[in-house]
């Protein structure tokens, strides 16, 4: 499969138009081999305020259309992103690194969360009682206004897919600022939206970094904001948003455990755990970081080692992000060995020919980790598993409660009652029993727990519809009939 190049500049997105005014240029890499694929605007808080404008301009008559007529938009985006699969698989490819299949799960995933918010309207029916003879109260799910979400550079087609379609379905209009690291599937995801008929307004890119998320935060146009990143910036955007009177959901890093029981099936644990740290070259906030492996389960450690050699750079693992995730990562990895953890599996120095300025890191295993180390408690985000061992399940709760984070955790067992005991006592958001990447499918939402979250709610699923709408409760009286009381 042939990879795309050079890009058209990106531009913002305003009021259904792509414009640049001047403002400082990006250059954009490719990952794959370091080239330089386009540029972006780094904008300002004047350009958000213009795209803010537009938006609310765009908000009455947008919140005035029906559930259906949005859902017709959604229909018809949805066969857009199934068209153009290939394009828009090789887009995400290309800005961010990760292999090609990885890329159109990506997309798929979009589709799925498209027709979650088609299946919107069948969800919310308003509540009406007749609470006293002749007098009904009722509930009506009503939109922000304007809103903004913020994105990682690690999913980016899907995770601006996790906030956009479900927004705009509950009838608010958006501002989004993808990464600046990987701001190409954001375009065309405005182009699809476009030809699917949304109007122009409704949706709206600012691109950029720090100045535009801080400007979203400051913003006073805007409503509820929606960030998905690292628990540092995260702390930042919830505390900045919510300081200036924003509803806020903010989603940090992870640090995710698996625990591994000695009764563990040997070849779907060992596959599940690799693929768990090594997919998307371990970039996936829901990604195996550690694994604490309980008792005598040498046996699938050494069937993680086969496996994890299969696993080659340019075949079938894609690159890091940058060259400072690569420093990152490899730098974890020589910590650890000076900390005197084994190296079990070493991706440092991996290289792909033909792709020289490419960034690459293989799979790494590293045995004997101890809880005081960085690797067992750092995010690396990167292809790397640290192996803890526990003599029982009380430990290994333990080691996986003792995390800031808690954004996935899972176990790997054929009994259910000791499943069971990691459901109920780890210290996650999102659980999987003999399941390496928990990702919870819609209407179930998505969203972690202590550090890997900010805010009440999830964006994605049931969850978001509380987040992106308010309620607005009306007591009627029709006729003066009616059984008199109280608050007649
Ligand atoms: P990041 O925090 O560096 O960037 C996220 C967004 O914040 C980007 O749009 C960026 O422009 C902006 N930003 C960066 N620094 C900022 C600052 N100082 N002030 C204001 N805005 C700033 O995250 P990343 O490196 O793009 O993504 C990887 C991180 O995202 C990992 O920690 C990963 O675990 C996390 N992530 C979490 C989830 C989740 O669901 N919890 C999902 C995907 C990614």
């Amino acid at each position: 499969m042939e990879t795309l190049s050079k890009q058209p500049e990106v531009q913002n997105f305003i009021d259904g138009k792509f414009e640049r005014n001047g403002q400082k240029s990006m250059n954009i890499e490719s990952p794959l081999d370091g080239s330089i694929i386009s540029t972006l605007p780094m904008s300002t808080y004047d350009d958000v305020d213009k795209a803010v404008k537009a938006a609310q301009k765009a908000y009455k008559s947008w919140s005035e259309t029906t559930f259906k007529e949005r859902a017709q938009i959604f229909f018809r985006y949805r066969a857009l992103l199934e068209k153009n699969m290939d394009e828009l698989s090789r887009l995400v490819q290309l800005e961010n690194g990760k292999n090609y299949g990885e890329s159109k799960a990506e997309v798929e995933k979009s589709m799925e969360l498209c027709e979650f918010a088609t299946s919107i309207p069948q969800i919310i029916s308003n509540e009406v009682q007749e609470v006293s003879k002749g007098v009904e109260c009722r509930t009506e799910r009503k939109p922000l206004g304007v809103v903004a979400s913020i994105a990682p550079f690690n999913f980016p087609n899907m995770v601006p897919h996790w906030t956009m379609p479900n927004a705009l379905m509950l009838g608010n209009t958006m501002i989004m600022k993808p990464s600046e690291l990987v701001p190409l599937s954001v375009v065309r995801m405005a182009e699809l939206l476009k030809e699917a008929g949304l109007p122009d307004g409704v949706f709206n890119i600012v691109n950029g970094g720090k100045d535009v998320v801080e400007a979203i935060c400051d913003h006073p146009g805007i409503e509820a904001v929606s960030f998905v990143g690292s628990t540092a910036v995260a702390k930042i955007v919830y505390k900045r948003a919510t300081s200036n009177l924003k509803r806020c959901v903010a989603l940090g890093g992870a640090k995710n455990h698996l625990i591994v029981l000695p009764d563990a099936n040997l070849e779907m644990t060992a596959s599940n755990v690799v693929a768990s740290m090594a997919g998307c070259a371990g970039q996936r906030c829901m990604a195996a970081s550690v694994m604490v492996g309980v008792d005598k389960v040498q046996h699938i450690i050494d069937r993680m080692v086969e496996e994890a050699k299969a696993i080659v750079p340019g075949k079938n693992l894609g690159s890091v992000i940058s060259a400072a995730a690569k420093e990152r990562i490899e730098g974890y990895i020589t910590a650890a060995e000076e900390d005197g953890a084994t190296i079990l599996v070493d991706g440092r120095g991996a290289t792909v020919p033909g792709k020289d300025g490419g960034y690459y890191v293989g799979p790494t295993i590293i045995d004997h980790v101890t809880t005081d180390m960085s690797v067992a408690t750092e995010e690396i985000f990167g292809p790397v598993i640290s192996i803890i061992r526990a003599k029982d399940l009380d430990e290994a709760i333990e080691i996986e409660n003792s995390s800031n984070y808690g954004n996935a955790a899972a176990v790997f067992t054929q009994s259910g009652g000791l499943a069971k005991q990691v459901m109920d006592r780890a210290s996650a958001g999102m659980i999987g029993v003999n399941i390496g990447v928990p990702v919870p499918r819609e209407p179930f939402s998505f969203g972690g727990w202590n550090e890997s979250k900010f805010g009440v709610g999830d964006v994605t699923g049931r969850s978001s519809i509380e987040f992106w709408t308010q309620n607005k409760k009306t007591t009627i009286k029709w006729n003066k009939e009616a059984q008199t009381n109280w608050m007649s």
